[in-house]
């Protein structure tokens, strides 16, 4: 099963809450103000970023 993660980068306020919670890694945002996803491949579609205060994160798949 593979997954896609969508990130709103408008709506992202830089809090790094996805970031410290995906417990596979997939999401950083290293010295930047925004998440992004750094590797979809480790990504198994738990769904614990989506709890993104800002609701900026979508996951695709099922
Ligand atoms: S949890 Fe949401 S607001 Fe926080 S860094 Fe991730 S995408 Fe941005
Ligand atoms: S769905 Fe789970 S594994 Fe995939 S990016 Fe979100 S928190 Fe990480």
């Amino acid at each position: 099963m593979s997954y896609d993660v969508l990130i709103d980068k408008y709506l992202c306020i830089g809090c790094r809450f996805c970031a410290v919670k995906c417990p596979t890694e997939v999401l950083d945002l290293r010295n930047e103000s925004v998440a992004f996803v750094s590797n979809i491949d480790k990504c198994i579609g738990c769904r614990i970023c989506e709890q993104c205060p800002e609701d900026a994160i979508t996951v695709i798949g099922e």
